[in-house]
């Protein structure tokens, strides 16, 4: 068997084959995990590419090859939580810099721009860029990276990742997408501009609810090269072992996504005729404002829905305490639906001055659909709301 040219093939195909080949000494299917922390060297300073598992290890190799492979990329680096990754490339800044975020960034995000970068001597500007200029009047001379997210969480608002790849290229600054919510499956960032994509691969890439993990992703050598510098210095890096469950969760990617996003356009269209529902937010409806936009830079809308119901946070508590298979618990993108009401739990830490600006109300609720069957969750929502309205 020749080695297949995976840039010619499809995502799915991608998704098993890519950085995973037989292992050439037992013709093993699916390479063995590599958990030692250190390789024999032929003579002192020659090695076979790998010297110590913190600068480079088989599996989580392997694990990068296949992320940058479905995001386009030519570099992957692997990480530790979605988190470190963040605190990877910002480190590669130093202190003098300045940084444009859109303003309903990710809470952890968010976090450590205000509470560590700054004390770093990084220096964030949050900005709403739902209409892309808005970005324009807020670059500095010492700008140095815009850092976005599309759609938002958990609004999903939907951000021009090539209009705003332009404005910063223009000023001199990169563009880093955090493209968590879509997967690679929905939508490759560098594609349309950006310079950086980042995963919080706890989320679809692994797909199971059981790794925390992050991955970053370019195509240029230089910033991969800075970032590289930094993993291996600041030496957040993941384990073997969850390299290798992230890497076996990446292979059903393409048709874990493609159910979460037939069970959430589904359950979006049934919350949208539900008598207990205000609103509900999902790019692939006709009703959401950036549906055109939405259609034009992501390949399909995913597996997030946000809703409003009607009433209070009183009538929501009921209703979370009526759900049988839809899980009250933070995080997303796991094979199985979760809810959360981001006021109380992930956007918590948000005053609430800023939570009324982002329209995160009390009465806001944010689910994640799984892959379980779409009649067992609309039947659990419907029962629970009924309950909490009676
Ligand atoms: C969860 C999440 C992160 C942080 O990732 P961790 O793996 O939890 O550190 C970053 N961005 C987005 C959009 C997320 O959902």
């Amino acid at each position: 068997m020749s080695p297949v040219d995976l840039k010619t093939t499809g995502f799915g195909t991608r998704a098993i084959h890519a950085g995973q080949e037989p292992d050439p000494v037992t013709q093993a299917v699916i390479p063995p995990i590599s958990l030692s922390t250190t390789f024999k060297q032929s003579a002192a300073g020659v090695h076979s590419g790998y010297d110590y598992s913190r600068s480079g290890n088989p599996t989580r190799n392997g694990f990068e090859t296949a992320v940058a492979a479905l995001e386009g990329g030519k570099y992957g680096l692997g990480f530790a939580s979605g988190s470190s990754v963040t605190a990877t490339i910002i480190s590669t800044l130093g202190a003098g810099s300045h940084l444009i975020s859109v303003n309903d960034v990710y809470g952890g995000t968010y976090r450590y721009f205000t509470k560590v970068a700054s004390k770093n001597g990084v220096e964030a500007t949050f900005v709403n860029l739902s209409v892309a200029k808005n970005i324009e009047k807020h670059f500095k001379p010492n700008t140095k990276l815009v850092w976005i997210e599309t759609p938002t969480n958990p609004t999903l608002c939907i951000i021009d990742i090539r209009a705003i790849a332009e404005i910063a290229h223009a000023h001199g600054a990169y563009l880093v997408v955090d493209n968590t919510f879509m997967s690679p499956y929905f939508q490759n960032p560098l594609s349309l501009g950006a310079d950086v994509v980042v995963h919080s691969v706890t989320k679809y890439i692994n797909g199971h609810s059981d790794v925390v993990m992050g991955v970053a992703v370019t195509s240029d050598e230089t910033l991969y090269e800075k970032i590289q510098f930094m993993q291996n210095s600041m030496g957040a890096v993941p384990s073997a072992f969850d390299c290798y469950l992230a890497r076996r969760g990446l292979m059903t990617l393409e048709i874990r996504m493609q159910r979460h996003e037939q069970n959430a356009k589904t359950i979006a269209a049934y919350l949208e005729k539900n008598e207990h529902i205000e609103a509900v937010i999902y790019p692939g409806l006709a009703s959401h404002p950036q549906h055109e936009l939405a259609k034009r830079q992501q390949k399909g809308f995913g597996g997030m829905v946000s809703f409003r119901t009607k009433g209070t946070l009183d009538n929501v508590n009921k209703m979370l305490g009526h759900l049988q298979y839809i899980t009250l618990a933070e995080s997303l993108g796991g094979v199985e639906s979760l809810i959360e009401v981001p006021a109380v739990m992930t956007h918590g830490s948000v005053s609430p001055e800023d939570r009324a600006v982002l329209g995160i109300t009390d009465t806001l609720v944010r689910l994640s659909v799984g892959i379980e069957n779409v009649e067992d969750l609309i039947n659990d929502l419907k029962q629970a709301l009924d309950k909490a309205y009676l």
